[in-house]
């Protein structure tokens, strides 16, 4: 047994249980990524990032993949618009991306798996040799038995006050995916968390999570990228904003890389202060980091219009994105 005066939870995330029939026979992503060859036949359950990414490297690779997701639109973290042109190129690839189709239950016959769904009130069943989970992840603590020490905690993680402190348990710290920080559960975050923390350990509670803006992407070919504020989120916060929307296949960054899927959508306030930028294309995922840095530096539109990135890089597009 080890002892200390205080304790940081980061004990990371997990796939969260679906409490359907054959629950067991889901692979993870973890376990999809030691694979040593990749089945002939699989499907990925759930319409994130996750499955997303894991379901252009296997159709490349050759497989016959399916997506099946239960809501309207998958990658719901990012820009609906964007998103739709990233589904149609998916489905030109070959990807069965099948929405509204909720799994229900998995069963093993012979060597093979059968996924039940439900899709618009009718039952369906779709075969393949592998089901992988990518149906949602929440904070990994049900075998640390926190609520003994009166740790409040729930499946976004162990809940915090601003010094990343557990609420109920001042000796208990924690960061990254284990916390719920109300940031999202990415790896720059679990380091920004981890430094926040570290320095609150030392010196006591001084640091407080502050705004930042988080760069997230969705590594499939072409990537998709974001950060700040989504189209719906400055709606619903009654912000004064333009929007720059385009689909950029016939630009010649695109033309160059023969990468016809492509477009951005940037939303500017009437300040000039950008407050999002979403990025789908060839380098989109190093795009994005630019965007990041305008926002969190407060750099307007009108002054990084100004900057001369080299050409042609992508970059040099971002003037006229803005
Ligand atoms: C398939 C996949 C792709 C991803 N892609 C990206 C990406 O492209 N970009 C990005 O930013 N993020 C990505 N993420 C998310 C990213 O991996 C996490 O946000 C990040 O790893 C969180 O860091 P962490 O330190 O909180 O947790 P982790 O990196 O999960 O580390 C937690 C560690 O704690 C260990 N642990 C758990 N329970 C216990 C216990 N009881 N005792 C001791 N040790 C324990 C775990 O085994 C693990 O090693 C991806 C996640 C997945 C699953």
């Amino acid at each position: 047994m080890l002892e200390g005066r205080h304790t940081v939870i980061a004990t990371g995330a997990k796939p969260q249980t679906l409490n359907i029939l054959g629950e067991q026979y889901f692979t993870t992503s973890d376990q999809f990524l030691e694979l040593d060859s990749l089945p002939r036949q699989i499907i990925f359950v759930g319409g994130g990032y996750i499955s997303f990414e894991l379901a252009h490297v296997s159709r490349r690779a050759h497989a016959e993949v399916a997506v099946l997701h239960r809501a309207d639109r998958p990658l719901e973290k990012f820009d609906p618009d964007l998103v739709e042109q990233l589904v149609e190129r998916t489905r030109q690839l070959g990807v069965d991306i099948q929405l509204r189709t909720e799994v229900k239950g998995i069963e093993r016959r012979g060597d093979h798996f059968i996924v039940c769904a439900s899709s618009r009130g009718q039952k369906h069943e779709f075969q393949a040799d592998m089901i992988v989970h990518g149906a949602g992840r929440i904070a990994d603590l049900d075998d640390l038995n926190l609520s003994v020490a009166g740790v409040e905690a729930g499946k976004l993680g162990v809940r915090v006050n601003e010094y990343l402190q557990s609420v109920s348990n001042p000796a208990m710290y924690a960061a990254g995916d284990a916390a719920d920080s109300g940031l999202p559960k990415l790896t720059a975050v679990a380091e920004y968390e981890g430094g926040i923390v570290a320095a609150n350990l030392i010196n006591g509670n001084h640091k407080k999570l502050e705004h930042v803006a988080v760069p997230t992407v969705a590594f499939t070919v072409p990537p998709l990228a974001s950060v700040g504020l989504s189209e719906s989120t400055a709606k619903e916060q009654g912000l004064r904003y333009r929007v720059h929307w385009e689909k950029t296949g016939d630009w010649y960054s695109s033309r160059r890389v023969a990468e016809d899927c492509s477009g951005f959508k940037v939303l500017i306030e009437e300040d000039g202060r950008i407050l999002g930028a979403h990025v789908l294309g060839p380098e989109a995922d190093e795009l994005i980091n630019i965007f990041a840095f305008a926002i969190q530096s407060g750099v307007s539109a009108d002054t990084l219009k100004q900057i001369l990135f080299a050409y042609p890089t992508h970059a040099s597009d971002v003037a006229s994105m803005l």
